[in-house]
């Protein structure tokens, strides 16, 4: 499993794994945890007792301290792997649903024709319809999109990089996520 780290505002951070998360428990580094305990971790021996420590480890958790400003302005990174994520691996033009290997990045606007490759322009298209459509805006080969993009949030970000996500996270993250998102369909 992995663990959903937060800033101490309840902002997301990152996914962890169990033993990164280890690590800040043993350094007194979690402000509060979500969700029931999932993962018992076995550390060192303590030398006053000659027992072995165990770290319980939740699906969430906040940690002290500031979080860099940085990381809040950006956009979160556009990836293939997202972006069919975002569309529900659902092609813009015909509709259908298909295997991540038979769809592609589809820039609405062609990128030769100054189109931005940024969430705003890329859309999930199948290969016969991206072949289709080639280089040319949807009007002109009367192709229309079936659903519009859209830039995720950051807490749809986490859902769209989350591997194996367990429910108690999935519930967290789904509360922030905007009504109008097609994650929610
Ligand atoms: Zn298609």
């Amino acid at each position: 499993m992995d663990v959903l780290q937060l800033d101490v505002s309840g902002r997301p951070q990152a996914w962890i794994t169990t033993r990164e998360a280890a690590v800040i428990y043993a350094c007194d580094g979690v402000a509060w945890t979500l969700g029931d305990a999932c993962q018992e971790l076995r550390g060192g021996l303590q030398r006053a007792t000659g027992r072995q420590s165990r770290i319980t480890v939740h699906p969430i958790v906040a940690v002290r301290g500031a979080m860099p400003s940085r990381a809040w302005r950006q956009a979160p990174a556009l990836s293939n792997a997202k972006l069919f994520a975002r569309d529900r691996f659902v092609c813009a033009y015909c509709g259908h649903r298909h295997l991540p290997e038979d769809l592609t990045r589809e820039h609405i606007q062609p990128t030769s024709r100054g189109g931005q490759d940024g969430w705003m322009n890329c859309i999930t298209a199948c290969r016969p319809c991206n072949g289709r459509k080639g280089n040319r805006l949807p009007e002109e080969a009367r192709m229309n999109l079936l659903y519009l993009p859209y830039v995720p949030s950051l807490h749809e970000d986490m859902i769209l990089r989350g591997r194996r996500i367990l429910a108690d996270q999935m519930e967290f993250l789904l509360a922030s996520v905007p009504r109008s998102s097609r994650l929610h369909g």
